[in-house]
């Protein structure tokens, strides 16, 4: 027997305009930011790209009572409390792009009991959504390994992804997974450490190596945590944000040396360098978006959790 439905004492939320969801050719002005994001976002890295096999991206919470004319955008790679609660002292805050997605498995509940579904609920509740790209902007041309690699350009006799996207997609030729740089000329890993280090503004990064000053004349590059990229690759350098202690020992074995950065030190400088002028530009010059005003911004609260002291 069906409970009786107790009238509840909570104001009415106002009824959703299924129009208003509603992508054509022409935006009506209430259309909620989410939406330019993901047009705008198949000119930037179209989520085919991203790796499916094991990846999340996409929306990953869609605000039900969004704010039309909330036109700004914050960049995060992770999306922490502290994050959340940037977001939230923006009043014209409308969506949050982690590149990291916060939902990443089959979720059975959605509860104030786990710290990331509270940040989501909270955002969701104020009119903020969250989309991810995660992988697809690993891959895309422009993309983080591209931004990695670029030290390393002037040297480089070729750059090519070390798992080019399958199918190949019209207009983002050459994207793919990882990067494989071939050098015109060998040079020594403590010189290739200072261009890293120079690269994205760190003072210190861990190298291993087989021997003291190995050279180096191919470099295997990937975003984050390689380990699994670099299983069966064949190059003299393997430049990461993370690989696992028995991943270390084998590349060495191998006669391989490593870099590494810590994960999100290989992620988080592309947001200010690359993808906020970028996304920004986009969304200012959305043809079919008819306004502008659009404003990109980096969360000044995301950071790597480690740090070395
Ligand atoms: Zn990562």
């Amino acid at each position: 027997m069906p409970r009786q439905v107790q009238q509840s004492s909570y104001p009415t939320a106002p009824p959703i305009d299924p129009g208003m969801f509603r992508v054509t050719g022409l935006i009506p002005a209430q259309v909620a930011p989410i939406h330019y994001i993901k047009r705008v976002w198949e000119r930037i890295a179209p989520l085919q790209l991203a790796d499916k096999s094991w990846d999340n991206v996409g929306v990953m919470i869609e605000a039900p009572y969004p704010v039309s004319n909330r036109k700004r955008v914050l960049l995060t790679i992770d999306l922490t409390a502290a994050v959340c609660d940037e977001a939230l002292s923006m009043p014209d805050c409308g969506v949050i792009v982690s590149y990291h997605p916060p939902i990443f498995r089959a979720l059975k509940s959605m509860t104030l009991s786990d710290p990331i579904q509270t940040s989501l609920l909270r955002l969701a509740s104020k009119g903020i959504s969250v989309f991810s790209p995660h992988t697809s902007l690993d891959a895309t041309p422009n993309g983080i390994n591209t931004w990695l690699v670029e030290p390393f350009i002037p040297i480089a006799s070729s750059s090519t992804p070390l798992v080019p996207s399958d199918p190949p997609i019209s207009g983002f030729e050459g994207a793919g997974s990882g990067k494989l740089v071939i050098l015109k000329q060998r040079l020594c890993i403590l010189d290739i450490a200072k261009m890293v280090k120079d690269h994205l503004g760190l003072q210190y990064v861990q190298i291993a190596c087989p021997e003291p000053e190995l050279t180096i004349g191919s470099i295997a590059v990937c975003a984050g945590s390689g380990g699994s990229m670099f299983k069966d690759v064949k190059a003299d350098l393997l430049f990461t944000g993370e690989m696992s202690h028995h991943e270390v020992l084998a590349a060495v074995a191998r006669h391989q040396g490593v870099i590494l950065c810590n994960h999100t030190n290989t992620e988080r400088p592309y947001l200010r360098a690359v993808l906020q002028p970028w996304l920004e530009k986009e969304l200012n010059n959305d043809p079919d978006n008819g306004e502008s005003g659009w404003s990109v911004s980096v969360s000044q609260s995301d950071a790597d959790p480690l740090r070395v002291v």
